[in-house]
C-alpha cells in the first residue's frame, strides 16, 4: 500500500520519538511504539488509535516547534485517526460522510426533520401537527417509530461489522475467541475510565495550555454515562410498551422517565464542556477537520435539548414539530453512528485491545 503524506510524517515523528523515548510514561502510545520493529501504515492505525489526544508529549517536547524537528504527536495521529476511519468505512462510497463531517450532519439533519416533518403530516394530517397535543403517539404511533428505528438499528450494527472488522485484521489482531478475557476485560477498563486522558500523572490533560486539567476527561464521561442511561431508558420503556403493557408516555416519577431525564441533562452538559473546550484548545493540537469532531457532539446535544423539550410542550401546538425534530435529530445521530466520529470509540476500544494483547503475548 503506498504511504500518503500524513502516514510518512507519523512515521517520521515516531522515529524520533522511538530514538527520544522522553514521554515513556504519558500514555500507552510511546510504550507500544517500543514494541514496534518497524513503522508501517498499519501500526500508524494501530498507534494514533491508541492516542487519546492528551497533548501530554506535545507540550513537554523538546523537538516541537521552533525546533527543526517541529514534532507534533497529537496533530498527526488525529489526522491519521481520521484516515484511518475513512480508509476502512463500509460502504466505502459513504467516506465523503468522514471527509465533510459538518457537511455531512447538516445535510442529513436536515433531511430527516423533513422525512418526520412529512411522515406525521401523512400520518395525522396538516391540521393536527399545529394543534395542541397531550400525546405525541397520537401524531406517530410507537410501532412506527420503534419499526423505523429498528430498521436503522440494523443498518448501524451492519456497518460496525464491516468497518471495525477490516480494523481488526489490519492490525493483526488474532480471532476475538483467541484473545484472553482478561485482555478484554483490562482493554474495556482503560476505555471506560479513560485512562489515556490523564496525561500520565493522574492529572489531565493539556489541551488548552501548559497547565493540565481533568476537565476533558470529565465532559467525556458526562456524555458517555449520559448515553448509557438514555440508551437503556428507551430499552426500558420499549419493554414497558410491548411486554408489560404500560404504554407510554410516562410520568415524571417513573424509571424510564428518570434515566432518560437523567441521561439527558448529563448529555447537555457534558457536550456543552466538550464543545467548550474544543473551542478553546491549544489550536496546535488539532487539525482541521470540516467539523467531523463536533458532528457528533452537536447531534448528541440537540437530541438531548429536543427530548427534554418534549414533555415540557406537552399539550401546546409546539409538540408535532418539536416531535419531528426530535426524531430527525435522532434518525440523523444514528446516520453518525454508522459513518460518523461516534466510531472513534470503537477504535480506540480495538487498539487498547491490540496494545493488551501485544504486552500478553510478549510476557
Ligand atoms: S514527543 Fe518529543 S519528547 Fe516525547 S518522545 Fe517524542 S520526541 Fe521525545
Ligand atoms: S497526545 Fe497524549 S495520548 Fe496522544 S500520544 Fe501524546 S501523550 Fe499520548
Amino acid at each position: 500500500m503506498p504511504t500518503n503524506q500524513t502516514t510518512a510524517e507519523a512515521i517520521r515523528v515516531m522515529t524520533i520519538c522511538n530514538a527520544c523515548r522522553y514521554c515513556e510514561g504519558h500514555c500507552a502510545v510511546f510504550p507500544a511504539m517500543e514494541r514496534q520493529t518497524v513503522f508501517t501504515q498499519n501500526n500508524i492505525d494501530f498507534l494514533s488509535n491508541l492516542c487519546h489526544q492528551c497533548g501530554a508529549c506535545y507540550q513537554h517536547c523538546q523537538y516541537a516547534d521552533p525546533h527543526e524537528f517541529g514534532i507534533n504527536v497529537p496533530a498527526v495521529f488525529e489526522q491519521a485517526r481520521r484516515e484511518s476511519y475513512t480508509q476502512f468505512l463500509w460502504p466505502t462510497f459513504m467516506q465523503p460522510a468522514v471527509l465533510h463531517g459538518g457537511k455531512f450532519m447538516a445535510t442529513t439533519l436536515l433531511l430527516a426533520i423533513s422525512l418526520f416533518f412529512l411522515a406525521i403530516v401523512g400520518l395525522s394530517g396538516m391540521s393536527k401537527i399545529f394543534a395542541p397535543q397531550v400525546n405525541f403517539y397520537n401524531l406517530m404511533p410507537h410501532s412506527v417509530m420503534a419499526g423505523a428505528f429498528s430498521l436503522s438499528a440494523v443498518m448501524v450494527v451492519v456497518s460496525w461489522w464491516m468497518t471495525l472488522r477490516r480494523y481488526w485484521h489490519s492490525i493483526s489482531l488474532p480471532s476475538p475467541g483467541s484473545i484472553r478475557m482478561s485482555t478484554y476485560r483490562v482493554a474495556l477498563a482503560s476505555a471506560l475510565t479513560l485512562k489515556n486522558l490523564d496525561g500520565g500523572h493522574g492529572e489531565g490533560c493539556y489541551e488548552s495550555g501548559e497547565s493540565p486539567s481533568l476537565w476533558k476527561r470529565r465532559h467525556h464521561h458526562l456524555v458517555l454515562i449520559g448515553f448509557v442511561l438514555c440508551f437503556f431508558a428507551t430499552l426500558l420503556g420499549t419493554f414497558y410498551h410491548y411486554s408489560l403493557n404500560v404504554p407510554a408516555p410516562y410520568g415524571w416519577l417513573t424509571l424510564p422517565k428518570i434515566l432518560g431525564v437523567t441521561g439527558g441533562i448529563m448529555l447537555l452538559v457534558g457536550c456543552a464542556g466538550l464543545f467548550w473546550i474544543k473551542q478553546t484548545a491549544d489550536q496546535r493540537l488539532v487539525s482541521h477537520d470540516n467539523g467531523y469532531g463536533s458532528s457528533l457532539t452537536a447531534l448528541l446535544f440537540l437530541t438531548s435539548l429536543t427530548g427534554l423539550g418534549l414533555p415540557i410542550a406537552k399539550g401546546t401546538g409546539a409538540l408535532g414539530f418539536l416531535l419531528a425534530v426530535h426524531l430527525g435529530c435522532v434518525l440523523a445521530l444514528f446516520l453518525n453512528f454508522a459513518w460518523g466520529k461516534f466510531i472513534h470509540g470503537f477504535f480506540r476500544f480495538i487498539a487498547l485491545l491490540a496494545d493488551e494483547h501485544q504486552k500478553t503475548k510478549k510476557n
